[in-house]
């Protein structure tokens, strides 16, 4: 069996992995990408393709977000329809003055080109088709892998062994390593579609009662994304009919899509249990990162974001490693503290909702008065779109300003309008 050395090998090529790669490559590092798919254009399928603006600055630092535009990927921002009534899209602007946004593009055209952009980077060796079969352990560190393609076989040396292959991570499992867990009482439908005929403007919506959620996601090739999230107490109900159960949940609900001329235009896909998933980001010398180190609920739309900056999160420190001469320990420590403090609160509150069908009083105060008061809408939405971390979303003054708005305004639509339906940007 052949040995090869490298800086870092990153194993899995999505989202996290290229993104891993390209950064670590661009900083003169010598990486390997490797994917177990042997076809380029291979994409992530289950998936509903919105990708938070809290990521727009990792895609902008790629130069993907072009790539992304040239590929017909929209613009994208959200209206929530709450019990209430509706919070507008106010994610406001960024320091230039540029309105914030993040991006729908279809899996199909986004994972190709992240795949093309990591193996045009000088020092990336992109290897396809290769498997892990095990690691390489040296005093008590993972030192590399050995991998397979049919009946080749090499192994690969490095300083840094980079899990990014996903939510089952057969890296972590190689490491021994158990994913910690918790439930969601939720499953899933979903479903693209063209010709879906919105009724209020062109931006994303989601309908967001207790204890479900729906969906529409304009992507690029004027498909939308159809989706449902329901309690699995109605999976029974939908079984062999997920696309007619859709339909009829969405013509329910206020300010409907119109369905009636929309054609389908690949698989209805059902996801019937995705509990919570997460591991620590760093072990035994290992990083892992996008879903490998955490997979939690796809209800908020967040993997695919977390992904790209988790593991911009990693290049940036082990760039500390190349120009402030830390060692690498060092470096990683830091990522593992970084990743809990900017994921583990969101974590947390994202367990919690997958874990129960109504809201909470705190989510009651807040969707109410973002659905009255624009400063309120603008709070929540940079929350939703994970700029904003948890403690910023519920700070004392946040909930004060909260309290403050719904005693001035106790009913949300006294005359039939709504002070927050209507987009600022
Ligand atoms: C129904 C559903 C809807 C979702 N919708 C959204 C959404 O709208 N927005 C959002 O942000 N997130 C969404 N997500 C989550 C999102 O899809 C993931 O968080 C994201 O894909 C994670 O990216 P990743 O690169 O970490 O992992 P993945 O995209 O899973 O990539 C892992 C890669 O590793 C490779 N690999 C695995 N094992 C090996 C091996 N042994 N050797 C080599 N390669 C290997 C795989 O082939 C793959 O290429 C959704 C998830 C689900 C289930």
């Amino acid at each position: 069996m052949s040995t090869q050395e490298f800086d870092v090998v990153v194993v899995g090529g999505s989202l996290a992995g290229c993104t891993a790669a390209t950064l670590l490559g661009r900083k003169g590092l010598k990486v390997a990408l490797i994917e177990h798919h042997v076809q380029d254009d291979n994409y992530k399928h289950l998936c509903t393709h919105f990708i938070q603006a809290s990521a727009v600055p990792v895609l902008q630092r790629l130069g993907v977000d072009r790539l992304i535009e040239e590929a017909g990927g929209v613009r994208n921002s959200i209206e929530i329809h709450t019990p209430y009534g509706w919070v507008g899209h106010h994610l406001g602007v960024d320091q230039d003055g540029r309105p914030l946004h993040g991006y729908n593009i279809r899996r199909s055209r986004l994972d190709p080109i992240m795949r093309d952009t990591a193996s045009a980077t000088q020092g990336v060796t992109m290897m396809s088709g290769w498997s892990t079969k095990s690691l390489v352990e040296q005093g008590g560190r993972i030192a590399g892998i050995r991998l397979a393609s049919g009946d080749r076989q090499i192994t690969l040396r490095s300083r840094l062994v980079v899990a990014a292959d996903g939510r089952n991570s057969p890296l972590a499992t190689l490491a021994g390593v158990k994913a910690k867990s918790a439930p969601n009482r939720r499953f899933a439908i979903f479903a693209p579609m063209r010709h879906v005929d919105l009724r209020r403007g062109s931006a994303s919506q989601m309908w967001l009662t207790g204890s479900e959620a729906a969906y529409i996601f304009p992507n690029d090739d004027d498909v939308t994304v159809v989706a449902w999230i329901s309690p699995k107490e109605n999976l029974d109900a939908c079984r062999g009919r997920a696309l007619e159960a859709l339909i009829e949940h969405l013509r329910g609900l206020p300010d409907a899509p119109q369905l009636q001329n929309a054609e389908l235009v690949d698989q209805v896909l059902t996801v019937k249990e995705y509990p919570n998933l997460w591991r620590p980001p760093v072990v035994r010398g290992m990083a892992l990162v996008g879903d490998s180190a955490m997979s939690i609920d796809y209800l908020w739309g967040t993997g695919c974001g977390w992904a790209l900056q988790s593991a911009e999160l990693l290049s940036d420190n082990i760039d500390a490693v190349v120009k402030q001469d830390i060692g690498l320990d060092v470096a990683l420590r830091r990522y593992q503290r970084q990743h809990m403090r900017m994921f583990a609160g969101h974590r947390f509150l994202i367990n919690d909702f997958a874990n129960r069908l109504s809201l909470n009083a705190i989510e009651k105060l807040m969707f109410s008065a973002a659905v009255k008061d624009v400063r309120m809408a603008r709070h929540m939405a940079r929350f939703v779109a994970r700029i904003d971390g948890p403690m910023k979303f519920l700070s004392p003054a946040a909930l004060l300003q909260a309290i403050w708005t719904n005693l001035r305004q106790p009913v949300a639509n006294p005359d039939g309008t709504r002070s927050c339906d209507a987009p600022l940007i």
